[in-house]
């Protein structure tokens, strides 16, 4: 098997790398790759983050997605999964929504297939009103896409909202918004920040 980044040959496997989740990249790519695990705050909105946006890290989600690389989902949360679901029980998973045009180019949804197999429930009823793209870089769009999430679920105790990248943390706080008085607790998630 090669590594899905830098294409080397990987080490044959082992007895006991038969009992581990299989990581697609090798060990040096993976070192790169490395987990932060930062706590920051988006106004009041507690949030964790996993990567740098950088390097390796950047170029693997820029494949993934723009790519369409599908066999690159289990790149990011490798060995991530089971510490989510442990550190946030309870918690409800609420998707950024990614535009519906992005979606349909991508023909799969690039966030809920990373976090496939993270055993804790999802939230339904978020939805954008305008299919805007991405995070606008002035104040006007930020405030259009902060204003731009409608929440139509049930209510929840606790909700994670999760994201891949945060820009300027707009798409975040405006699904914040638009969950906060549905929910007890809210916390955020997202694999890096720029
Ligand atoms: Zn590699």
């Amino acid at each position: 098997m090669r590594c899905i980044y830098c294409d080397r040959e990987m080490k044959k496997i082992t007895f006991t790398s038969l009992f581990l989740e299989r990581d697609l990249l090798c060990i040096e790519c993976r070192r790169m790759l490395k987990v932060k695990r930062k706590k920051i705050l988006l106004g009041e909105l507690k949030t964790e983050v996993f990567y740098e946006y950088d390097g390796i890290f950047k170029s693997l989600l820029l494949q993934y997605k723009e790519c369409c690389d599908e066999a690159l989902k289990d790149v990011f949360l490798y060995s991530l999964k089971d510490y989510i679901a442990i550190r946030y029980f309870g918690y409800h998973i609420l998707f950024v929504p990614s535009s519906r045009k992005k979606r349909q180019l991508r023909g799969f949804d690039h966030l809920e297939l990373i976090f496939e197999g993270v055993k804790l429930p999802r939230a339904r009823g978020l939805r954008m009103k305008e299919d805007l793209i991405q995070e606008g870089k002035n104040a006007r769009d930020r405030s259009r896409m902060r204003g731009n999430y409608i929440y139509e679920g049930e209510k929840l105790n606790k909700v994670l909202i999760v994201d891949d990248v945060i820009t300027t943390g707009s798409s975040i706080i405006g699904v914040y918004e638009a969950i906060k008085d549905k929910a007890e607790h809210v916390r955020a998630l997202s694999l890096a920040n720029k």
